[in-house]
C-alpha cells in the first residue's frame, strides 16, 4: 500500500486530535486510581492498573505533541515500578513526591500540544523494496503512528494489539523483523514471554526482534536479552532511530560477509581456520608471517584479527602491540588463539591490547560462533562510532579513511572509483526562512535519499554541514554522473516543510574519477573545483569531466 503525503498528513492530524480528545478521560481514570490507592488498603492490582495507564502516557505523549507530559510520566512510572514489590503503602515523603509528579503531569497534559515537536519530514521518492514488520503494541494510537511513519520508507507494518494471533501469523508468514512492546494487556512482561514462546514453538532463526517499551528497569532489559532481543528502545522512541535500526537489522549479513584475518605460523592450521570461516560465509585470509600483517591491514578493511600467540618471529602479544600503535587499528578486535592455559598469561595478553582469548584446539563450530559474535559486535560498535548523529552517515574523518581504502582497492583490482561532492543550494536561506529544525530535516531527507539510491558497494558520507560525499565503486565518471543526476531530479521534486510553508531544495555537485596516481586529497580537490563550477554556472546541476 502506498500512502500519499496528503493522506499521511490527514491521518496524523486526525490521530493527534483523537489523542488530545481522549486525554482528559485518561487523566481522570488515573486520578481515580491514584485516589483509590491512597485511601484504601494497599492493592498491587490497583497499582498495576495505575502503572499501565501512566506507562501509556509515557510512551505516546511525545509522539502526539506532549513531550513534557511524557517525561513526567516516565519519572512517575519508575516510582510506581519500585512500589510493586511493597506489601504496604510507601512512606509519606515518597508518596508526596510522587503526588507532586502527578500534579505536574496533569498540568503538562493541559498545556497546548507542541505540534512542531514531531512534525513529519518530507516524503521520499526513492524506489524501495518492501519489508514486512509485525508490531505488537497495545497503544493503538502509537502503533498507528509507527505504521504510517515506517510505511513511507517501504515497510509494511501489521499491528497486533495484544499477543493474540501473533504466533499463528509468524507461523504462516515470517516477517522481516518484529517490534514488540514489553508491557501488554496480558502482563508486565508479556512481550518478552511471547518472544520466548515463539522461539520454543517455531524456528525463528535470525529474525530480528526489537523491543520498544516504557520499561527501563533491569528486570525488563534482562528478560529481553534472555528472550533473544536484538535491540531495546525506551519510549518515546524517535521513529527515525527505529528506522535506522530496522534498516541495519534487516540487511542480510550474507550480503556483506565479515572480513577476518588469521595469523598462524603453522600454515596448515591457518589455512584450516580460514577454510572453516569461509564455509560459514566469511571472507577469511590466512597469513603465516606476522611481518605481512601491517601491509595487509593497510590495504584491506579487516574487521577482526585472529592470531596465534606463540610464533617464532614475533609473538602474538608483540604483534598486538605493534598493531595498536597505529591509530587506525585502535578498535580492531584482536583474538588470540593458543594452547596457553595459564590464566596469568592470558590476562597479560589481553592487557597488551588483545581483546580476547580462544583456547586451541578449538572445534570448528565453536570457532565460527566465537568469531561471528565478536565480528558482529565490532561491526555494530564501529557503525556507532563512525556515524554522524543527525544523518547516520559516515563522518568526515571516517569518510576520508574509507576513500583511501577504496582508492587502494581500485588500484589493486584495476577498477575505477568516482567521487562526488554535493552541496545544498542556498541552504542558508532554508534555515533563515524556515528555521534550523526544518533545515535539519532537509539534511536527513537527502541523507536517506542518497542511502536508499546508491548501490550497496558505494559509500555515502556527511562531508560537512550541508555537504555530502559519495564514493562510487567500480563506476566510471559518466555512470556516476547519470546516477547522481536522477537523484538530483528526485530530490528537487520533494516537498519539504509543512502545510503552512512547503518549499523545494536543490543541490549542486562535482564528480571526479580517480586516476592511477590519485591520492585522497587531489581527488577531493578536483571534485570540489567542479562543485564550484556547478555553483557558478547557476546551481542545481552536476559538473563532471569538462572535455
Ligand atoms: P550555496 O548555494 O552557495 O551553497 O549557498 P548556501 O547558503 O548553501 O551556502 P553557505 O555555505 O553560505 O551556507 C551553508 C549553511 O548551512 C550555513 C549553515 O548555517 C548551514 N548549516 C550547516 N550545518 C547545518 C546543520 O547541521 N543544520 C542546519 N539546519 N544548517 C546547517
Ligand atoms: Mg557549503
Ligand atoms: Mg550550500
Amino acid at each position: 500500500m502506498t500512502i500519499t503525503e496528503a493522506d499521511y498528513q490527514a491521518e496524523l492530524t486526525a490521530l493527534r486530535a483523537e489523542y488530545a480528545a481522549e486525554l482528559p478521560g485518561r487523566l481522570s481514570e488515573i486520578k481515580a486510581l491514584w485516589h483509590a490507592l491512597e485511601s484504601e488498603a494497599w492493592s498491587t492490582d490497583t497499582l498495576r492498573m495505575l502503572h499501565h495507564q501512566i506507562h501509556r502516557l509515557a510512551g505516546a505523549g511525545s509522539t502526539f505533541g506532549y513531550p513534557g507530559m511524557s517525561k513526567t510520566a516516565r519519572d512517575l512510572e519508575k516510582r510506581l515500578l519500585a512500589w510493586q514489590r511493597r506489601p504496604d503503602h510507601p512512606d509519606a515523603p515518597a508518596w508526596q513526591e510522587a503526588a507532586a509528579r502527578l500534579a505536574q503531569l496533569v498540568a503538562s497534559a493541559g498545556a497546548a500540544p507542541d505540534l512542531a515537536h514531531d512534525a513529519p519530514s518530507a516524503p521520499l521518492l526513492a524506489p524501495m523494496e518492501s519489508r514486512l514488520i509485525y508490531l505488537v503494541e497495545d497503544d493503538q494510537a502509537l502503533a498507528e503512528d509507527f505504521r504510517l511513519q515506517l510505511g513511507r520508507f517501504g515497510y509494511t507494518v501489521r499491528v497486533f494489539p495484544s499477543t493474540q494471533g501473533v504466533e499463528a501469523a509468524v507461523a504462516e508468514q515470517r516477517p522481516d523483523a518484529m517490534v514488540l512492546d514489553v508491557m501488554l494487556p496480558e502482563g508486565d512482561l508479556a512481550g518478552t514471554d511471547l518472544l520466548r514462546e515463539l522461539r520454543a514453538h517455531l524456528d525463528l532463526g535470525d529474525l530480528p526482534v526489537i523491543f520498544v517499551t516504557a520499561r527501563d528497569d533491569f528486570d525488563a532489559r534482562l528478560a529481553a536479552i534472555r528472550a533473544g532481543a536484538d535491540a531495546y528502545y525506551h519510549k518515546p522512541v524517535d521513529p527515525a532511530f527505529l528506522l535506522d535500526r530496522l534498516e541495519y537489522l534487516t540487511r542480510r549479513e550474507a550480503d556483506d560477509p565479515f572480513r577476518i584475518l588469521i595469523v598462524d605460523d603453522e600454515a596448515a592450521l591457518a589455512e584450516h581456520y580460514a577454510l572453516v570461516l569461509r564455509q560459514a560465509g566469511m571472507r577469511a585470509t590466512a597469513l603465516t608471517q606476522p611481518r605481512q600483517v601491517l601491509e595487509w591491514l593497510s590495504n584491506h578493511d579487516t574487521e577482526l584479527l585472529l592470531t596465534d600467540l606463540y610464533m617464532p618471529e614475533c609473538s602474538g602479544m608483540e604483534l598486538a602491540r605493534l598493531i595498536r600503535q597505529d591509530d587506525r587499528y585502535l578498535s580492531l578486535p584482536i583474538v588470540f588463539l593458543s594452547t596457553e592455559q595459564a590464566l596469568e598469561r592470558q590476562l597479560k595478553a589481553m592487557s597488551l591490547g588483545g581483546d580476547d582469548f580462544l583456547g586451541k584446539p578449538i572445534e570448528d563450530r565453536h570457532l565460527v560462533a566465537a568469531v561471528t559474535i565478536r565480528a558482529r559486535r565490532a561491526r555494530e560498535l564501529r557503525a556507532l562510532m563512525s556515524r554522524d548523529s543527525l544523518t547516520g552517515l559516515l563522518t568526515h574523518a571516517h569518510f576520508k579513511e574509507r576513500l583511501a581504502a577504496e582508492l587502494a582497492r581500485g588500484e589493486r583490482n584495476g577498477s575505477s572509483v568516482a567521487l562526488a561532492l554535493l552541496d545544498i543550494d542556498h541552504f542558508k536561506e532554508v534555515n533563515d526562512e524556515h528555521g534550523h529544525l526544518a533545515g535539519d530535516r532537509v539534511l536527513k531527507t537527502l541523507a536517506n535519499l542518497l542511502r536508499r539510491r546508491i548501490r550497496r558497494s558505494d559509500v555515502v558520507a556527511r562531508y560537512g554541514g550541508e555537504e555530502f560525499a559519495v564514493i562510487f565503486n567500480d563506476c566510471g565518471e559518466r555512470d556516476a554522473l547519470h546516477m547522481l543526476d536522477t537523484i538530483r531530479e528526485d530530490f528537487l521534486a520533494i516537498q519539504h516543510g509543512d502545510k503552512e510553508a512547503i518549499f523545494k531544495v536543490a543541490f549542486s555537485a562535482g564528480v571526479a574519477a580517480a586516476k592511477p596516481d590519485s591520492v585522497v586529497d587531489s581527488l577531493i580537490e578536483q571534485a570540489d573545483q567542479r562543485l564550484y563550477l556547478a555553483k557558478h554556472a547557476g546551481r542545481n546541476r552536476i559538473v563532471a569531466n569538462q572535455r
